[in-house]
């Protein structure tokens, strides 16, 4: 019976068009770690015959850069990274967030909680402990009503990994009380839309894995396998130097840096290519999964050992 259940979803895992994504938020200009998970991702989707799509996660007004998302789609043009569908931009969808709240609010998912930063400190900032109903007009967020759940899945790269989410992360917040959508309600709303089938990103975001994970459950949406790449520290950091971070700004000469990316990303940079379509296409051609590292590699960067 479970070998049965087994082939089964074998065969839809293999039937199911691959459908892999980019979502920068428009903060800034494409950096070195930006260009790392755009690349992966890219590599990944092309690798396995399926789509790229590339979303602007616009979603906090106030964070933005004015002109950095057109930036930061011209350097993934000059770097061969162009979306196969139009671009999705989180600012023209929050009716599709709102329907999302809203059913988590008529499921008793979610609550309204006008607790202050301050309250939060005794519980290291998380919200663990039922609060009083915010008084009528008191401006206050949404917050996920998480139970008490362990959330593992298993990624290609970092293997499995397991968040106790009550515990670890408890009540998080779906929409702020200045009326923004988190990224984690819009992320999982999005995904589902566009029918994205992996997600490949920096392990920056692997902690917000079981948040998404327990969403898509809650609001009755399928699961996306993940991925995550290793993560490019900045000069603060250890191990990256700083030629390296300032690579991808020039998207005038692609090539370095996406050369630098491949062998961050445990790839063969092939140094006979010499154009930017020869290259993509020959990395796609011997992308290696298995060979990204889960950390950060020691040898990054020309001339770094
Ligand atoms: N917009 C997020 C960021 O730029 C990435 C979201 C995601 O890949 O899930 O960090």
């Amino acid at each position: 019976m479970s070998e049965h259940a087994g082939q089964h979803r074998d065969e839809v895992v293999k039937e199911t068009p691959y459908r892999g994504r980019f979502a920068p938020s428009p903060t800034g200009d494409l950096h070195f770690g930006s260009l790392v998970a755009a690349l992966g991702s890219w590599l990944r989707a092309r690798a396995m015959g399926g789509a790229w799509l590339v979303r602007i996660e616009d979603l906090d007004p106030p964070r933005e850069v004015v002109g950095a998302a057109e930036r930061q789609l011209a350097t993934l043009a000059a770097f061969g990274l162009l979306s196969d569908e139009p671009l999705v931009r989180q600012s023209e969808r929050h009716a599709h967030y709102e329907a999302a709240l809203q059913r988590l609010i008529d499921d008793g998912l979610a609550f309204p909680c006008a607790c202050s930063r301050k309250q939060l400190e005794a519980s290291g900032g998380l919200h663990l402990a039922p609060c009083a109903a915010p008084a009528a007009g008191t401006p206050h967020a949404w917050r996920a009503r998480v139970p008490d759940i362990d959330i593992a899945f298993d990624d290609p790269v970092v293997g499995h990994y397991t968040q106790s989410l009550r515990r670890e992360v408890g009540d998080f917040v779906l929409k702020r009380n200045d009326g923004l959508y988190a990224y984690q309600l819009a992320v999982v709303v999005d995904d589902a839309a566009q029918g994205i089938t992996e997600i490949v990103r920096g392990a920056d975001l692997l902690d917000s894995t079981p948040r998404q994970i327990w969403l898509q459950a809650a609001l009755g949406l399928p699961t996306p396998r993940y991925l995550h790449l290793p993560l490019v520290l900045d000069e603060h950091g250890r191990k990256l130097g700083k030629s390296l971070t300032s690579l991808p700004v020039d998207a005038q000469d692609p090539l370095p840096a996406l050369r630098a990316a491949l062998r961050f990303l445990g790839q063969h940079d092939h140094p006979d290519c010499s154009s930017v379509t020869a290259l993509l296409q020959r990395a796609t051609t011997h992308f290696d999964v298995t060979a990204i590292p889960a950390s950060i590699p020691s040898r990054i960067g020309e001339g770094s050992d």
